[in-house]
């Protein structure tokens, strides 16, 4: 039985009640026994938050301290976030799903590790960097400098609670920025426990960072549309993401969005099909393909076709279903009830289209599990790029499997999506899959591999997946304003420019 964790709103340093004092409650995704009971935040709460954080940002106390101590007391910090892994992880596995082999190597583990990278590497991007000299119409020197935006926002989804927090506080903090983060309702613990590591540090002063879960049409409206909030970071739905440009706009903030996707993975016919085959179901069925840039479209050469489905479906009946805490599960429960229903409404719609379902398609209950959520892989043939099954975003363990003539038609076919997230080519010809990788419109394409994520590179969407980019420098950037400093050094007032042109 898993242990049941109380957590308040984290606002200016302090745990505090909800303004209503009502709480919501988290439940074990594998089990569905209650976990968690976590105050419910508001919009009241969330003017606070956002209050906290500004009052923080204009003291200065933070986003004026030098660059080097902000990340000095980051690296500090990663060594608590260090000893508290194996917490973290099993919050994360109770509460999200995650297995627990993928918490404690993958999910967890990185989000700590992109802490570290990223404090680091605030370090060493410079405050100031020197604009060319120009001399006409006179000369000019000047200096541009990156500073802070001010009171920054998070909006993050269920299904990687943690790492997508992370991707967002660990820039804004670095650069200088105050944070409220509003974690999705269904998985808001791992985050509240990262809020109670690093106050427990003592490094931050209070309102830095603010974490109010609560619901998105209250707390989220409040905290996305809030005149004292200068950016919105947003990681979630493309409805929702629409939605929230909207209501940035109200105050023209600064807003990075990353959304869904259905990415293309695309196997060429000189894979090595012992890695490729594989390397396809890893791309989809990783966290029951609860996953943005899952691979859920895989376009496969007619000449191999029924060798890559073949061996696809033996694959995949092979994975083991079971519980998120057992260290045998492959693949753990869904997020909840309501992501089965959609899961179970479009493998209907799929055999409506006419697609031929070759292995899954089915709820798996398991003894002594029946309050989780669980779905066999599944796997689509006979299916056209057009089907919504091939359009639309599932979030679950569906995968496409297309089969095409040329690799100009797969191309095509890939390109055809309003998303441009993720992708992936298979090839042992690395010039070749370069050529084909060059022409897919992603933010992301993997080149016989899928889903490693590197701190110090570039996430994020084309197209309807979203705007601008977390991790690495360009991630840093992402929450800096860039001012221009014109600097003159004439001593005399008819050396000045403006004296000829207006004779003052
Ligand atoms: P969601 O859009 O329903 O919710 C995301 C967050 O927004 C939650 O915290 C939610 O409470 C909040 N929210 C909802 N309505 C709001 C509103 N009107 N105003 C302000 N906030 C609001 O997404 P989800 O169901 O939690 O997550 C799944 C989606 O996230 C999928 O579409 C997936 O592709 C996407 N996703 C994208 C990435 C990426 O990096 N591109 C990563 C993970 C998930």
């Amino acid at each position: 039985m898993a242990e049941v964790r109380d957590y308040k709103l984290f606002i200016g340093g302090e745990w505090v009640d909800s303004a209503s004092g009502e709480t919501f409650e988290s439940h074990d995704a594998s089990t569905g026994e209650l976990i968690g009971r976590i105050a419910r935040g508001a919009k009241e709460d969330m003017r606070r938050g956002v209050e906290a954080a500004r009052r923080q940002f204009e003291s200065g106390e933070w986003a004026d301290m030098p660059q080097a101590e902000r990340s000095r007391r980051m690296s500090k910090a990663w060594d608590a976030l260090q000893e508290a892994l194996p917490v973290l992880s099993d919050i994360e596995a109770h509460d999200a799903g995650h297995t627990i082999r993928m918490a404690n190597l993958f999910t967890i583990a990185l989000g700590v590790e992109h802490w570290r990278a990223l404090a680091e590497l605030s370090a060493t991007i410079g405050e100031y960097e020197p604009v060319p000299f120009s001399e006409f119409p006179a000369p000019v020197w000047g200096i541009v400098r990156r500073e802070p935006y001010g009171v920054t926002a998070a909006i993050t989804p269920w299904n990687f609670p943690f790492i997508l927090m992370m991707w967002k506080v660990a820039p804004a903090l670095a650069t200088g920025n105050s944070v409220v983060v509003k974690p999705a309702t269904l998985t808001p613990m791992s985050t509240l426990e990262f809020a109670k590591i690093l106050g427990d540090t003592g490094l931050f002063p209070p309102g830095v960072l603010n974490v109010v879960p609560g619901p998105g049409g209250a707390a989220g409206e409040e905290l996305a549309s809030n005149a004292l909030v200068d950016k919105v970071a947003f990681t979630g739905s493309t409805e929702v993401g629409r939605r929230i440009m909207q209501l940035a706009s109200s105050t023209v903030k600064k807003v990075t969005l990353e959304l869904g996707g259905k990415s293309a993975n695309i196997i060429l016919d000189d894979a090595d099909l012992d890695v490729a085959v594989p390397g396809s179901l890893w791309a989809t069925f990783l966290h029951q393909g609860q996953i943005c840039h899952s691979g859920t479209r895989c376009f496969v050469p007619a000449s191999i076709f029924d060798e890559v489905v073949g061996r696809m479906v033996e694959m995949a009946e092979s994975l083991k279903i079971g519980s998120a805490m057992d260290f045998d599960t492959d693949m753990g429960p869904l997020v909840d009830r309501s992501q089965l229903d959609t899961v179970e409404r479009y493998v209907q719609l799929g055999l409506e289209e006419g697609a031929k379902l070759v292995t899954g398609g089915e709820r798996v209950v398991l003894p002594g599990l029946e309050g989780g959520h669980y779905y066999r892989p599944t796997i689509f043939t006979e299916v056209s790029n057009s089907m919504r099954i091939a359009q639309e975003e599932i979030f679950g363990p569906v995968l496409s499997v297309i089969r095409y003539d040329s690799v100009e038609e797969a191309i095509a076919m890939a390109n055809d999506s309003i998303y441009g997230l993720g992708g992936g080519v298979w090839s042992r010809d690395i010039p070749r899959a370069l050529s084909v990788a060059k022409r897919i419109r992603t933010g992301t394409i993997w080149i016989n591999d899928w889903h490693l994520l590197s701190a110090y590179a570039p996430f994020g969407g084309y197209k309807q997946s979203g705007v601008g980019r977390e991790l690495g420098t360009w991630g840093l950037r992402e929450y800096q304003q860039t001012k221009y400093i014109h600097v003159d050094q004439p001593p005399r007032k008819d050396q000045k420019f403006w004296y000829q042109v207006l004779g003052l």
